[in-house]
Formats: C-alpha cells, sequence, structure tokens
C-alpha cells in the first residue's frame, strides 16, 4: 500500500515507533491521524467523525473540550507552571487534590502518594510495600501475587503484575517474586455444572494454596482491579472479592486495589471497591483521576501503612522514592476540577442511570452466532465471540475475528477496542442515551458483517 511521500501518515511510518501496534503492520497501513476531540467524539484528518467508544484508552471520562479544564489548566499555567513536592515544598493545587483525594476515598486511606501513571502508581505501591515490610522488620515478606490476565502496567515491575503474555515475552519478565494466581472468569474457567458461588470458593482456595506453597511469611501483597480491564473486561462473581479477603486477612497479606480503570464511576459506584465490598490497604489511580486532560496518577494508602512507613524515613533520612513529576502542579489541578466536576454531575449516579442502556443493549446479542459472551457492569462491557458457541472454543489464532470487528464497528464510525477477539467498551461517562444506542446499534451491524466474513473465511 504506502502512503504518500512527504504526508503526515508517511512521516509517521518513518520516524514513530508506536506502543502496542505491530510495527511492520502499520509501515504496511500507516495511521489513523485523529485530529480533534469535541464532547465524545473524535474527528480524523478526513473529517470523518467517530464516537469514541473507549473513552481513549479507559481514561477521557468527560469526553473532549472540556472547557473548564481547559482553563484550569491555563489558569495554573500561568500562576505557577512546575514546582515539586520533595524536600517539604508543596503547590496548592496538590494539597487541596490530597485532601480530596483522601475524603473520597474507598476504605480508610490516610496518605497520598504522586505519580504520572498507572504504571508508576502500582510500581510505587509494590516499592512501598517493600519498603513497608523492610520498616517492620519482616525483609522476607516481598511477593506479591497478581492474577493471571490482569492489567496492572508496563514498567518492568508493574509489567510483571500484568497477567498477559505480549507483556512478558522477549521482554525477560515477569521479575522474581512476582505471582499469578487464577482468573475469576467464570464463563471461561467454571467446571461443568460449577455454581457461580463454588467457582468464586475455588477461586479463593486456589490463592490460598498458593499463598501456603510460597510460604505466607514470604507473601507481602496481592493486587487486583476490582474489574479486569485490558485482559478482557472481567467481571469477577459476586461473593469473589469476600473470599479472596477472608484469605488475604488470614495470611497478613496487603491488598492493593488497581482503581486505574474502575475509579471514579466507571462501575455505577465512585470505585470498583464499593461496587464488590473491597476493604484495601491500598488503592492506584490514574486515568480519570484527570479525564486524561494531563497525566497524573497517585497511590493512597491505609494511615497504618503511612505509619510504618515514616518511621522508616526518619530511620534513613528521607523517602528514597519520588519523580520530577509527582504531584505536577498543572495536573494537579486539572484534576482538582475534574473531581469536582464528578461530584457536580453525580458521575457514579450518571454512570448507573446509563448502564442498563449499555448492558442490557448489548446483551441483545448473547444469542448472536458469534458471540459467546456479553459481559459488564456500569458503563464497562465487553463482547467476546467465539468459533464454537456450543463448546466456547476460541478463534485459533486469536485477534483476527476482534480486529474485524474493530474495524467494522470504525467503518461505521464507533472506535472501540478489541482486546484478542474481544471488542471493549468503555464510553466517557458524559455520553447521551442516544450516543449509547448508537454504540449499540454498530456493535449489532459489526458483529453481522463479521459472522458473513468468519463464515466466507471458513472460521467457523
Ligand atoms: N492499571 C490498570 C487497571 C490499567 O488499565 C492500566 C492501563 N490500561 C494501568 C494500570 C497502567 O496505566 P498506564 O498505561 O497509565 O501506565
Amino acid at each position: 500500500m504506502g502512503q504518500r511521500p512527504n504526508s503526515p501518515a508517511a512521516r509517521d511510518v518513518a520516524y514513530h515507533l508506536h506502543p502496542y501496534t505491530n510495527a511492520r503492520k502499520h509501515e504496511a497501513e500507516g495511521p489513523l491521524i485523529i485530529e480533534s476531540g469535541d464532547g465524545v467524539t473524535v474527528t480524523d484528518d478526513s473529517g470523518k467523525r467517530y464516537i469514541e467508544g473507549l473513552a481513549g484508552l479507559w481514561c477521557t471520562s468527560l469526553g473532549f473540550g472540556n472547557e473548564r479544564l481547559i482553563r484550569a489548566a491555563e489558569q495554573q499555567m500561568r500562576r505557577l507552571a512546575y514546582y515539586h513536592s520533595f524536600a517539604h515544598k508543596v503547590p496548592p493545587p496538590v494539597i487541596e487534590l490530597s485532601e480530596k483525594l483522601i475524603a473520597m476515598a474507598p476504605g480508610n486511606m490516610g496518605k497520598v502518594f504522586y505519580a504520572n501513571s498507572g504504571s508508576e502508581a502500582n510500581d510505587t505501591a509494590i516499592k512501598l510495600v517493600w519498603y513497608y515490610n523492610n520498616a517492620l522488620g519482616r525483609p522476607g515478606k516481598k511477593k506479591i501475587i497478581s492474577r493471571q490476565r490482569a492489567y496492572h502496567g508496563v514498567t518492568i515491575a508493574s509489567a510483571s503484575l500484568t497477567g498477559l503474555p505480549y507483556n512478558h515475552a522477549d521482554f525477560d519478565l515477569p521479575i522474581e517474586g512476582i505471582r499469578h494466581t487464577s482468573c475469576p472468569h467464570y464463563w471461561r474457567g467454571a467446571q461443568d455444572g460449577e455454581s457461580e458461588e463454588d467457582f468464586a470458593t475455588r477461586m479463593a482456595a486456589d490463592l490460598e494454596q498458593l499463598i501456603l506453597d510460597e510460604g505466607p511469611e514470604t507473601v507481602a501483597a496481592f493486587i487486583g482491579e476490582p474489574v479486569m480491564g485490558a485482559g478482557g473486561v472481567i467481571t469477577p462473581p459476586r461473593t469473589y472479592w469476600r473470599k479472596v479477603q477472608e484469605v488475604l486477612k488470614k495470611y497478613d497479606v496487603l491488598l492493593i486495589a488497581d482503581e486505574v480503570i474502575c475509579g471514579f464511576g466507571r462501575t455505577g459506584d465512585m470505585f470498583g471497591c464499593e461496587t464488590y465490598g473491597i476493604e484495601p490497604d491500598m488503592v492506584t489511580v490514574a486515568k480519570a483521576l484527570s479525564s486524561a486532560y494531563l497525566p497524573i496518577s497517585a497511590v493512597m494508602m491505609r494511615d497504618e501503612v503511612y505509619q510504618a512507613i515514616a518511621d522508616n524515613t526518619k530511620k534513613i533520612g528521607t523517602l528514597g522514592h519520588g519523580f520530577t513529576y509527582s504531584g505536577h502542579p498543572v495536573s494537579a489541578a486539572v484534576a482538582l476540577e475534574t473531581l469536582k466536576i464528578y461530584d457536580e454531575m453525580d458521575i457514579a449516579a450518571r454512570a448507573s442511570e446509563l448502564a442498563p442502556r449499555l448492558q442490557n443493549g448489548l446483551r441483545r446479542y448473547a444469542d448472536h452466532p458469534l458471540v459467546g459472551e456479553v459481559r459488564g457492569i456500569g458503563m464497562i462491557a465487553a463482547v467476546e465471540p467465539v468459533a464454537n458457541k456450543a463448546t466456547r472454543a476460541p478463534f485459533d489464532p486469536a485477534g483476527k475475528v476482534g480486529a474485524q470487528l474493530d474495524q467494522r464497528c470504525r467503518a461505521h464510525g464507533v472506535i472501540l477496542r478489541n482486546l484478542g477477539d474481544t471488542l471493549a467498551v468503555c464510553p466517557p461517562l458524559v455520553i447521551e442515551e442516544e450516543q449509547v444506542d448508537t454504540i449499540v446499534e454498530v456493535i449489532g451491524k459489526a458483529l453481522d458483517e463479521t459472522w458473513e466474513w468468519v463464515r466466507q473465511e471458513g472460521l467457523a
């Protein structure tokens, strides 16, 4: 194919190594250049408009072009474009944001530490857990348990927590001391005749067995997304988190809730922790914290965790951790304004008001010959195609059918994202009812067209 010489597409191909992209395919096909955004829509360089059905990367909850966020950034840039929080200094928006975050956080959080991305927040959480156990005089209690299909980021440690093959293959990951327990996907993982309740019990038993095999005195923390996002939008059985927490308490293992996608209304509650009755020791947030207008993330921790860490900083002389942009004032000002808007519009209530429209709308496709499972909660959902509806056999190789679905949705004006063959939906929470209906209808069309294609190709 190739791109016109010197066109923006050709220059992108010439100079840019894209994240999460097949580089050779990109050379052949070039980029989709997105030039502008307004509300829940974005426009490409040919003038075609799309509904952004994944809120970018599960993050632009307030959509595009929000004037209040733009103003908050501009005003803060003029007042103080940059300052840091090292060595006892702090800019005012960071003070306000900290107070606000701690007031609204799930569970009983006492302190917040800032970073720039979800990966950095989870990396920081691991480091603080290690630091905490050293402070308590338990240097052997360091292992972190994550789950298969978890997504916690791509830095060396957070990619190790991530439980997806792409993120480990040829990166020499995971690092030492990270374990992965089973993924609570009932539809995929249940044994014959096993109820959801029994499946949840088995998942908790798997976790307990892993802790016992490793030795509880070596296991420091468990990390989990309330609803697994990039691993395929996996909603756990209702009782899963209660059972998991009983196991963690028994062996004195900290619980880190990764609210990077679930946080700020996505599940229909302010946090996924509220939806599933999770009482975390630490919470990480990013993405919707600033509606993605600027990079900012945070790790919150219970006061007890903070107290041990604080004692250790006194002993060592300082907390030897912090980024140049930990608590960037412009990001903090934008995050603060974002949280004010969430309060004013009652974002969680809005998500739960819209949720039946999305969830029931998509569940109409459960009987579609291509569809194995439709799942989701609040304003996050997924449709998983299967090669054989009766046996639930996935397509082999995975990803081609998902790519077809994704492309066809895009052709009909909706940008979504295929995770392998699973199509994920996670629109901005400022979306209108009719736009939710449009997403649902477009997915229906894409399923019909892809089913035709699957049959022509002899894939099912
Ligand atoms: N945790 C979760 C649950 C995520 O979904 C993501 C990103 N998709 C991350 C962590 C990593 O965030 P980032 O890409 O900002 O590093």
